[in-house]
């Protein structure tokens, strides 16, 4: 069983902060070259590459645009030569309102940026993982790919479409030696999870409140995950809707 990634080149999506931060180390740390791939360039970025070591790099780069996904993609094998693991995690969180409510704006950029980016990210990273004969790509849902949530429509729907399109490609590529999966992450202790309860005590009671466990997940549980889904270990593991969530789908 291959344990290391030796040699091998992962990219991360949305890997400023958060659940994309944490994965992007855990693939590090397990020897594979890393690209992080986000719309924000800021200082806690440039302290990631530098802790990730000489062998990472970051790409600005829009997952809801096509022509910045091509190039991203293109930039990773110029710099690296080969791709065999994408985690495809970039996602917004889009305002809260009931369906009647949820404006034309809000549907778009949701949708644009968690699915479609998803898609993209695939569409171009497939032929490239192709190549190599072998690998791996886990996309990010959520908990809200699995149920409902009240006045998250567009996110709840783009959380939804990411589990059948992983389902879709994933049997797409099952003799190809491309395995996909998808991580459904509960409440996480991220920047998304601060914004949505705003820091305050009822808040952060109200989120812990959907946890069983009694707690928020950490980034680096849901990391975890994810390199698991990408190792040989996980060899017979595709198309897999993998709640990491704390209980929360349990109830
Ligand atoms: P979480 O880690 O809980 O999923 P965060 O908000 O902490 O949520 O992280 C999401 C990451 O995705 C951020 O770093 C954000 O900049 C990035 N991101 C959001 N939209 C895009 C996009 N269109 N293209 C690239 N990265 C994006």
């Amino acid at each position: 069983m291959e344990t290391t990634f030796k040699n091998k080149v992962a990219l991360v999506t949305g890997g400023a902060s958060g659940i994309g931060r944490a994965t992007a180390l855990a693939f590090a740390k397990k020897g594979a070259k890393v690209a992080v791939v986000d719309w924000m360039e800021n200082d806690e970025m440039v302290n990631l590459i530098k802790e990730l070591g000489s062998e990472a790099i970051f790409i600005k780069c829009d997952v809801s645009k096509i022509d910045d996904v091509k190039a991203m993609v293109a930039q990773i094998i110029a710099a690296f030569g080969r791709l065999d693991y994408a985690f495809n995690n970039a996602g917004i969180e889009g305002a809260s309102a009931a369906t009647q409510d949820c404006s034309e704006e809000n549907w778009d950029k949701t949708i644009g940026v968690n699915l479609k980016g998803v898609w993209l990210c695939m569409k171009y990273e497939i032929p490239e993982i192709l190549k190599q004969g072998k690998g791996a790509i886990v996309n990010c849902a959520s908990v809200a790919g699995m149920i409902g949530f009240a006045g998250l429509p567009a996110y709840v729907a783009s959380k939804h479409g990411i589990v059948g399109l992983t389902k879709t490609t994933a049997l797409e590529c099952a003799t190809q030696g491309i395995r996909v999966n998808v991580v459904c992450p509960g409440v996480i202790q991220t920047p998304m999870i601060d914004r949505l309860t705003g820091k305050t005590k009822e808040g952060i009671e109200r989120f812990k409140g959907f946890e069983p466990i009694g707690r928020f997940g950490l980034p680096e549980e849901i990391a975890n995950a994810v390199v698991w889904m990408c190792s040989d270990e996980a060899s017979f593991v595709t198309g897999h809707v993998m709640a990491v969530d704390g209980g929360f789908t349990a109830q």
